[in-house]
């Protein structure tokens, strides 16, 4: 069977198209535009491409933005006032919050500031409970962005062995637990984990998250598998590599995402995603008094 190119950016693409379309029925519908806040910290080169790619997509898909840029060193009082402001102002339905904050921020505490339902990166408490019990809440990015490649693709997730590699917050956890939800069998590996190897050997499906390049070769995995590379390492010599060594393990596959054009578009969509879907929440259906919401803030 020859190999398929689980394409990230033709997923993305077509994200994309749908925001677009649902975001013009919306702004049809309500007269109001769908409004994400940008807050950044500090001056990060690697944060502000983010937030430039971020804010150039959210433009594209007729998402309006707003920045709230700080210096470095501004106090955690001022950010977290910012976001209570935004917390209570109806023409924002989004909030993202750019991480990671700069060292001596505490971003636990800033992430849980965010109202719930404008945390479109899913990484409220609230929402990854929510994940947890299969409630419906913002679902982090590039999590949901694998699952919608590998829907996209028609890969079966349902009873197949799905091995994660690495437990992070941001992906690997959620990860996993969307594989479960789709009533995978579910392996999830870290750096103490005893014989990488062995569990990745496997896997139907291996989603890697591991930030680590090359950590994935050929004679870890079986013939037939499907890789999902969620790493995003730059090299030495300014390459972009995963951290699936793809020569080897591609001919062993029967599907792989390529980095770049794999995983990575896909995380920018889920967010605007995210962001039409709380602002279709909150103008379909208002937050409750302005009262309540600074209660269930304190
Ligand atoms: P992270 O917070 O550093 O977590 C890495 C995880 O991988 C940890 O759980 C760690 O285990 C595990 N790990 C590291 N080396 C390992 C090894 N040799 N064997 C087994 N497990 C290992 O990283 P992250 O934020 O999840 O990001 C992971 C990668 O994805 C990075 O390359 C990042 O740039 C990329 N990423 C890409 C996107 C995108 O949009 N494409 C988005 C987010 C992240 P321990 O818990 O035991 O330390």
């Amino acid at each position: 069977m020859p190999l398929l190119i689980l394409s990230g950016k033709e997923v993305a693409a077509k994200v994309l198209a749908d925001v677009k379309a649902n975001v013009a029925v919306l702004r049809e519908k309500t007269g109001a535009q769908p409004t994400l806040a940008v807050i950044l910290v500090g001056e990060d080169p690697a944060s502000q491409v983010y937030i430039r790619n971020k804010k150039r997509t959210a433009d594209e898909v007729g998402i309006s933005t707003r920045d709230f840029l700080f210096p470095q060193g501004c106090p955690q009082g001022e950010l977290l006032e910012t976001i209570a402001g935004i917390n209570r102002d109806r023409s924002v339905h989004g909030i993202l919050l750019q991480l990671p904050l700069p060292k001596g921020m505490d971003e636990d505490q800033a992430v849980a500031a965010i109202l719930p339902e404008k945390d479109v990166d899913g990484l409220h408490p609230v929402n990854l409970g929510n994940l947890l019990g299969g409630k419906p809440g913002a679902i982090p990015c590039t999590p949901a962005g694998c699952i919608e490649i590998l829907d996209h693709y028609g890969i079966p997730i349902e009873g197949a062995e799905a091995v994660v590699v690495g437990r992070s917050r941001l992906v690997g956890k959620p990860l996993a637990q969307l594989l479960l939800a789709r009533n995978a069998t579910v392996t999830m590996c870290h750096t103490r984990t005893r014989d990488l190897a062995a569990h990745c050997r496997r896997a139907d499906i291996l989603c890697v998250a591991a930030g680590k390049p090359g950590v994935i070769t050929g004679d870890m995995v079986r013939e037939g598998v499907v890789v999902i590379d969620v790493g995003v390492n730059r090299l030495p010599t300014g390459r972009l590599a995963g951290d699936v060594q793809f020569d080897s393990v591609s001919v062993k596959a029967r599907a792989i995402t390529p980095v770049p054009g794999g995983v990575g578009p896909m995380t920018i969509a889920m967010l605007m995603r995210n962001t039409h879907r709380a602002a279709q929440r909150q103008l379909l259906n208002p937050l409750p008094p302005q009262s309540e919401v600074d209660g269930r803030r304190a």
